[in-house]
């Protein structure tokens, strides 16, 4: 029998990854801009210090020796160094989506996408920047956690150029303690007791100032530290072994990173050796709402328009925290509505695509998790 659904997975996925997708709408993050001012006093990025750029998506799947248009079981993990991912083309089902919310946790606009899920009864994954997460939104992370949601890392700086290909082996271990750091960072959010009680972990794990961003170089040299101490905090708190408050399975590159730029396949090679040795599952997306293009970000039509594409093909569907709150809102209500639609999690789509469970795969991922 499983011989059998493999087979089918197989066909299925084959006949997809040959095809051509739909041009979907082009979209490229930039790198969140904040002025070096704010950094230096410890300011936090406001969505409009963010300046956002468009760029054309390219069909780019994952290269590096890593085929994915052949399903491989979770097991597989076990005997070779391969990661897991799902790419803009994937097969999906026609109307079953994994909503993912990217750039949180944001303090005034994220509790209006939770409250919108939450009066849907639908769940989400979060893909959260690492430096958003502070002791001001450390709630939204355990809200999110309490209300059913899926955690994501979206790198710590949301630097969309930390893969670069004149420099492979720094950005490896760059995006890797990018994806580690905020995965610590969860963990934090999610023990705190209070907003003091955030810092002073922070201060410990980090030996930093909390109001101050850790830099993209600072994170590469120190993250394995910084994982030393953050095991000994949760030792301290109870946690034994590799046991943690929360397993990140899921990051996504921010912007998408070498995987939606031209010309992208030595970028891609670099970025796929940071997943493989990171154990996390590398999730691109299918559709998105276009609420990054910048002319078009405030456009009711565009933005509902996109996400009911979108839904229909169904597959991943990327979001910000920061979409127009009506236009979100109009979104989810016409998901609801429609008994055809199911929203679905990324778990679903492992099942679906690897033939195993998320905790079966986090199993194979991270021995003794
Ligand atoms: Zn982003």
């Amino acid at each position: 029998m499983k011989k059998l659904l493999t087979l089918l997975l197989a066909a299925t996925l084959g006949s997809a990854c040959s095809a051509t997708p739909e041009p979907l709408v082009a979209i490229q993050e930039s790198a969140p801009h904040v002025l070096p001012s704010a950094v230096a006093l410890g300011g936090r990025p406001s969505f409009e210090d963010v300046l956002f750029v468009t760029k054309a998506q390219t069909d780019v799947d994952s290269s590096a020796g890593f085929t994915l248009d052949v399903p491989r079981l979770c097991s597989d993990a076990r005997t070779s160094a391969g990661f897991y991912g799902f790419y803009r083309t994937d097969a999906w089902d026609s109307k079953r989506v994994a909503l993912t919310f990217d750039d949180g946790p944001h303090e005034k606009l994220t509790p209006g996408v939770l409250a919108q899920l939450e009066a849907h009864g639908q769940t989400a994954t979060f893909f959260l920047v690492g430096r958003n997460i502070n002791r001001t939104t450390y709630p939204l992370v355990q809200r999110m956690v309490r209300t059913g949601h899926t955690l994501g890392s979206h790198s710590y700086t949301h630097n969309v150029q930390m893969t670069r290909v004149d420099a492979p082996e720094a950005s490896v271990a760059e995006i890797v303690g990018q994806h580690a750091v905020t995965a610590m960072l969860i963990d934090l959010a999610l023990v705190a007791s209070s907003a003091d009680d955030f810092d002073h972990m922070f201060a410990e794990v980090f030996e930093r100032d909390p109001a101050v961003w850790l830099t993209g170089t600072i994170i590469r040299t120190e993250w394995r530290a910084y994982a030393e101490r953050h095991t000994t905090l949760l030792h301290r708190l109870g946690y034994e072994g590799a046991q943690r408050p929360y397993h990140v399975v899921y990051s996504r590159p921010p912007g998408g990173g070498p995987y939606v730029e031209q010309n992208g396949a030595r970028g891609i090679t670099i970025y796929d050796r940071a997943m493989a040795e990171l154990g996390m599952v590398n999730v691109l997306w299918n559709s998105a709402s276009g609420d990054t293009v910048p002319e078009k970000r405030k456009d009711f039509a565009f933005l509902t328009d996109n996400i009911a594409k979108g839904v229909k093909a169904g597959g991943v569907l990327l979001i910000h925290d920061y979409m127009r709150p009506d236009a979100l809102a109009h979104s989810l209500a016409a998901i609801a509505s429609d008994t055809t639609v199911r929203v679905v999690s990324l778990g679903d789509g492992i099942e679906r695509k690897y033939a195993c469970s998320e905790r079966e795969l986090l199993a194979f991922l991270r021995p003794g998790a």
